[in-house]
């Protein structure tokens, strides 16, 4: 018997390769040398509970500011809804665009200075996905199931913050320890679980979301040669593996502290192939753990915050030291995206969280390079529901560490944009996200 249903999913895909010379990682790396493997930007629009919702997943590092801003409207306008039913989440690769348009305008008065993004790559980029969605909504299914399934990753995250006896951090394990002993220490606080969350009409999988925090990185940043990383890669070697109409979307996790250092050794090329393997094998483990059940409710919540910057930064020092030349490139434009920052919380305009629920699932979209206790918590906050969590989203905040961690210092806390209290701002808009579950589908 055909089952009734109020649900429809769009899939869309298109591809957002930078072009050859093109800045990769904010300018602070090498351009864009050659292409390994493409970057898509890949999501859905979810109609039938309200407006219609979209889900966006882009392979580049990041999107800050009013550059998150743009891609959003342009989605929304061509689903059909509000900006506001639009999440738009970055999966980090670093050999991939990190784009400020406010960066872009800083330190494009310094003609020496590489820019942050070609304006006409990315309005080719934003048009592209709005053609896209367009044309997934002429050729949008039924759905009438969702499911829900974990998997352990093995040996592929690890924690690259390593604490001293006396609480703070020794030592930053990067992707390309030189030392063995830096590898064998232990692997730390992490999220060792890929969550996957799928739509199905009724026995046919539509789409799958995989969810998984680590800095999507084997080796990078010294030759500009584009990739998707292990995790593009894993989703595309998924793509010839399943049924070829199942869209498969992947979304990096709260990992700003959570590397594959433990595992890795960036100058062993062969670790990329070994590190799509090991995300591959946790994303078929999740396939054939999901169990479909009816799509009973659908509901979206949103919570806009607006967290102070970090009392350390002021905005004249960070423009002396954009202008000084005798700076390294990285000195220079890293101080533009933090003061691009610091004047949008003057100006007031918030960072927007938003959570999809369906039955007793919760996916959530996060700014920013959350650390992962940020996702531990939210599945903590309620047991019963499987809470499946993407950072990077609008990357205006940058690095959001825990209250603790500032207190244990470390890179990631002595170059964050935000003040401490970001830690109270950010778990208590997850907790009331959470919380909001169960509203009734319109
Ligand atoms: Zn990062």
């Amino acid at each position: 018997m055909r089952q009734k249903s109020q649900f429809r999913l769009a899939t869309f895909r298109c591809d957002i390769t930078p072009p050859l010379g093109h800045s990769l990682c904010g300018g602070w790396i090498p351009a864009v040398s050659a292409v390994d493997d493409p970057l898509e930007a890949i999501g859905f629009v979810l109609l039938g509970a309200g407006k219609p919702i979209v889900l966006c997943a882009l392979d580049w590092t990041g999107l800050c500011n009013s550059a998150h801003l743009k891609w959003r409207q342009i989605l929304a306008a061509a689903a059909g809804t509000t900006v506001d039913r639009v999440a738009v989440q970055c999966l980090h690769q670093h050999d991939a665009p990190f784009v400020c348009l406010e960066t872009d305008r800083i330190i494009r008065q310094y003609p020496e200075l590489p820019p942050n993004v070609d304006p006409a790559f990315f309005q080719r980029c934003v048009d592209s996905a709005a053609q896209a969605v367009r044309e997934s909504l002429t050729l949008k299914r039924r759905i009438t199931h969702v499911a829900t399934a974990l998997a352990e990753v093995s040996k592929v995250a690890s924690n690259r913050r390593i604490l001293g006896e006396d609480g703070r951090v020794l030592t930053s394990r990067s992707v390309a320890p030189g030392s063995n002993d830096v590898r064998a220490l232990p692997v730390g606080v992490i999220d060792p679980m890929m969550k996957s969350v799928a739509f199905f009409d009724g026995a046919t999988k539509i789409a799958a979301c995989y969810y998984y925090a680590v800095h999507p990185i084997s080796y990078c940043c010294k030759e500009g040669r584009v990739s998707s990383e292990f995790v593009g890669l894993a989703r595309r070697l998924k793509e010839q593996h399943d049924a070829p109409d199942c869209a498969h979307i992947y979304f990096t996790g709260c990992a700003g502290n959570i590397n594959t250092g433990k595992y890795n050794n960036s100058e062993v090329r062969e670790n990329r192939q070994l590190l799509t393997e090991r995300i591959f094998a946790a994303m078929e483990k999740c396939s054939t753990g999901l169990r479909p059940e009816p799509i009973r409710e659908v509901s979206w919540n949103t919570k806009d915050i607006l967290p102070a910057p970090n009392r350390n930064f002021s905005a004249t020092k960070l423009a002396a030291e954009i202008a000084d030349s005798s700076r390294r490139v990285v000195q220079r434009n890293r101080p533009a995206f933090t003061l691009a920052w610091l004047q949008r919380v003057a100006a007031q305009r918030p960072v927007t969280l938003s959570a999809l629920h369906i039955n007793s699932t919760t996916i959530l979209n996060l700014p920013g390079e959350p650390f992962v206790e940020y996702q531990l918590r939210a599945q903590a906050f309620n047991s019963e529901r499987i809470v499946a969590v993407a950072g990077y989203g609008d990357g205006g905040p940058w690095y959001i560490p825990t209250a603790e961690a500032y207190t244990q210092g470390g890179y990631e806390t002595g170059v964050a944009f935000c003040d401490p209290q970001i830690d109270l701002i950010l778990t208590s808009a997850i907790h009331e996200l959470i919380t909001s579950a169960g509203t009734k589908a319109e």
